[in-house]
């Protein structure tokens, strides 16, 4: 059996951290068996429909490198792939059922549909459309809704993450197929196109399991073949026991692309976010993920979310890419993020940068703000020094004088690279008898004015001989 999988986003908005693992396992598990992932558009809601949610659906899934194989953009013979196109796909099948007498055109006002409810609250008995189910439906005509006419009785049924499943008749009712406008439900739309499309394995939220036996009914009802269920268990928002929702400020997943998380970073976080392949491995490649994969190892409980481990993670994969594909593989991905004073900067220049700035890097976008004074002189903030934990206990004359030696010991430099500049580095902290802590604060706030900075003789190498020399003579002066 070949296994086809579907990721079937309703755009209603951006794809956001919460159910972008829709669209991971099913991936996972159709290129594990060189099976086929579909992409359908469920747009038949319309009035919760966005414009643009599509694009920015496919625009994240190609950002994750979750390319399908049917769907919007590439096409395919089971076409089209937005529901609200296959209006006349679903209207068949629901004649169909009305033909087999397991459906009815329903002419109940709305209100009526509401004293029922009503009836039955005040009644404290659950309410069921099919006890007030129309004893002689009319024929159907366009603008008519069509109900399913149930059977109630027990399934059984088997969910790959939830176990086994039992559910009861109470659980059944007339769910409308076709609604009044002839666009039709979630619930009958999708049954349909996974039995046209072929669909093996049905991944989606743990929020369907509860419709499930009406879904099992309708597959009985169609004479189709029950597809493999598969319950997705919550994403759950940092704290409490709620799933995480837009509500939370549950961000788009591009816009931690945006704030500089890398695409493979974030396909290995949200794919062991609640699955693991019993070992203690956390980082993986997209191939190593395909070889790993199983749905018997996805938690069928909730698994929460935690943007701290995410960034971890983002730093790991910043080293790894460097590590063993080099800076040049790393700086591909750091286009949009450096700062403006770096426009004119070449592309040696940035990536010799990078090398040296690349293992503290939490997000790309830190470039921003950790790398400005390669790019433009900073300004001199004399306190910054005399206030520094380090500096504080010398006076300014000391400070000068300091700085003072360490120029002249740097401009005697025959070569300017990375191990003469520490030797001369280390003789200086023998000749002024500092501490590293003192001597190499002093000349690394002095070249830089920033909190932070690489290794001081890395700094040194990359900023070049004239431009260190200049600004440590340029803080001197204005001690
Ligand atoms: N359109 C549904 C949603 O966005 C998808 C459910 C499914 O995958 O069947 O929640």
């Amino acid at each position: 059996m070949k296994v086809i999988t579907r990721f079937a986003p309703s755009p209603t908005g951006y794809i956001h951290i919460g159910n972008v693992r829709s669209a991971i396992y099913p991936y996972l598990l159709a290129r594990q068996n060189n099976g086929k992932l579909i992409l359908r558009i469920e747009d038949t809601d319309r009035e919760r429909h966005v414009e643009g949610a599509t694009e920015l659906i496919e625009d994240t899934l190609e950002w994750l490198d979750l390319n399908w194989d049917e769907g919007p953009i590439v096409g395919g013979p089971n076409g089209p792939y937005f529901q609200s196109e296959r209006k006349d796909i679903y209207l068949k099948w629901a004649k169909k059922l009305l033909d087999s007498g397991r459906a009815y055109a329903d002419p109940t006002p709305s209100e009526k549909i509401e004293e029922y409810r009503k009836e039955c609250n005040d009644k404290k008995i659950p309410f069921l459309y099919r006890n007030f189910r129309p004893q002689n439906p009319p024929e159907w005509k366009p603008g008519m809704p069509i109900r399913f006419k149930t059977e109630p009785k027990s399934y059984e049924w088997r969910d790959e993450v939830m176990g086994e499943m039992k559910s009861g008749p109470e659980v059944l009712d007339d769910i409308i197929l076709i609604k009044k406008d002839g666009y039709p439900t979630y619930n009958f739309a999708h049954i349909v196109d996974d039995a046209e499309m072929n669909i093996t394995h049905v991944m989606r939220g743990v929020e369907y399991l509860s419709s499930t036996p009406n879904y099992l009914a309708l597959y009985e009802a169609l004479g189709l073949e029950r597809p493999h269920l598969v319950s997705l268990p919550h994403i759950l928002a940092p704290n409490g026991n709620k799933k995480l929702g837009k509500r939370d400020g549950a961000k788009s997943v591009t816009e931690y692309r945006d704030d500089g998380v890398l695409a493979e970073a974030m396909l290995n976080y949200l794919a062991c976010l609640g699955w693991n392949d019993g070992t203690e491995q956390e980082i993986y490649s997209k191939e190593e993920l395909i070889q790993s994969f199983s749905l018997d190892r996805i938690q069928n409980s909730g698994a929460r979310y935690d943007e701290t481990k995410l960034l971890w993670l983002n730093g790991q994969w910043i080293r790894k890419i460097f590590d063993e594909q080099g800076a040049e593989a790393l700086y591909v991905h750091t286009e949009n993020f450096w700062p403006e004073s770096a426009k004119n900067a070449t592309d040696d220049y940035k990536i010799k940068v990078l090398s040296i700035i690349y293992d503290r890097l939490k997000v790309l976008s830190d470039l921003k703000t950790m790398t400005g004074y390669f790019f433009e002189d900073p300004k001199i903030d004399i306190e910054m020094l005399t206030n520094n934990k380090f500096l504080k206990k010398l006076s300014e004359s000391e400070l000068e004088a300091l700085l003072k030696t360490s120029i002249k010991k740097l401009i005697d430099l025959k070569v300017w690279d990375e191990d003469s500049l520490q030797t001369a580095l280390n003789e200086l902290l023998e000749e002024t008898g500092k501490k590293p802590a003192e001597l190499f604060s002093l000349i690394r706030l002095a070249l830089s004015f920033a909190p932070f900075s690489p290794a001081l003789n890395l700094t040194l190498k990359t900023l070049g001989r004239e431009i260190s020399l200049a600004r440590l003579n340029a803080v001197a002066r204005s001690i």
